[in-house]
């Protein structure tokens, strides 16, 4: 379970010009869940998911990964083993010259013998459908597959939980779709998925949807709980998904449909 208790963070905390990043976060993401975090740009998504693995640790409050503060430096590589981070540009985070290689680099830092590192390395190409490409340089390969590249490293280390910060907003319509069907594959597998996104559709299959705005955390719940509120969610210069959209309008010219339909076929049935 990850724990964010009252967190606040200043970047230069120390200067005479702190930039206050986040303010009194409180959340808690448990074992398995797939949470959603949404805001524009500058609302603190960023720092907040560095938070998350020890990348940044809190000015006031605590962040717990199964019981673990973040703040106990002896902790760090433990942490950072189990919270994989995933960022969006997926040419910043490859590093080996072949996709096996690279799948297998997070487990040899590990110091795991050879057989099992192997073993890892077979499994997460398979999960991510990456086994037919393992030979090729990872330059060659589209935006998605170089997700999922960053995605299988991350199961070849057994993290329970991944964080991804927008990692879909660089890739084309099918680069998007591949990152979606990644993340429907770790949360088969159990484990825990952070999405960062600005795109509203990609958090309607999420347990937990978080908005942020001006470091605070100004609104959470179910996605069906947020996107029915989509007049508060204008007013943080967010929209509703495309078919919730739909649906309202339809309902303003008298139609039968509620304001929080959040899928096509939902929709349908409705119409
Ligand atoms: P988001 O990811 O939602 O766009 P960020 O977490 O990147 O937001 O930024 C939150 C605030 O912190 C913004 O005001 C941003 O300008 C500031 N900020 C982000 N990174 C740094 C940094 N390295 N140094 C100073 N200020 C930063
Ligand atoms: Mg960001």
């Amino acid at each position: 379970m990850i724990r964010v208790e009252n967190v606040g963070f200043a970047y230069n905390a120390t200067s005479p010009n702190p930039i206050r990043a986040l303010e009194g976060v409180s959340l808690q993401i448990n074992k398995g869940e797939f949470v959603a975090i949404v805001g524009h740009n500058g609302s603190g998504k960023s720092t907040l998911a560095k938070h998350f693995n020890a990348l940044l640790l809190p000015t006031e409050g605590d962040v717990w990964i199964d019981g673990i503060n973040t703040k106990d430096k002896k902790s760090v590589w433990d942490i950072r083993q189990k919270v994989g981070m995933v960022f969006q540009n997926p040419d910043n985070q490859l590093v080996a010259t072949v996709v096996e290689d690279d799948v297998a680099f997070g487990p040899e830092n590990l110091g795991i013998p050879s057989e099992e590192i192997q073993r890892r390395t077979e499994e997460a190409m398979a999960l991510m459908r990456l086994t037919e490409v393992r030979d090729k340089a990872p330059h060659m390969l589209s935006g998605g597959q170089k997700q999922r590249v960053a995605i299988a490293g991350i199961l070849a280390m057994r993290s329970d939980y991944v964080v991804m910060d927008e990692p879909t907003s660089v890739l084309d319509p099918l680069g998007r779709l591949e990152v979606m069907e990644s993340i429907r594959v770790l949360r088969r597998e159990g484990i825990t998925v952070i999405l960062i996104t600005h795109f509203m559709h990609e958090a309607i299959e999420a347990d937990q949807v978080v908005v942020m705005d001006g470091g605070r955390m100004v609104m959470s719940g179910s996605p069906r709980e947020v996107f029915a509120q989509a007049d508060k969610l204008r007013s943080l210069s967010l929209d509703v998904p495309l078919v919730t959209q739909v649906a309202a309008r339809l309902a303003r010219m008298g139609l039968d449909i509620p304001p929080n339909v959040l899928s096509v076929e939902e929709l349908m049935e409705y119409l």
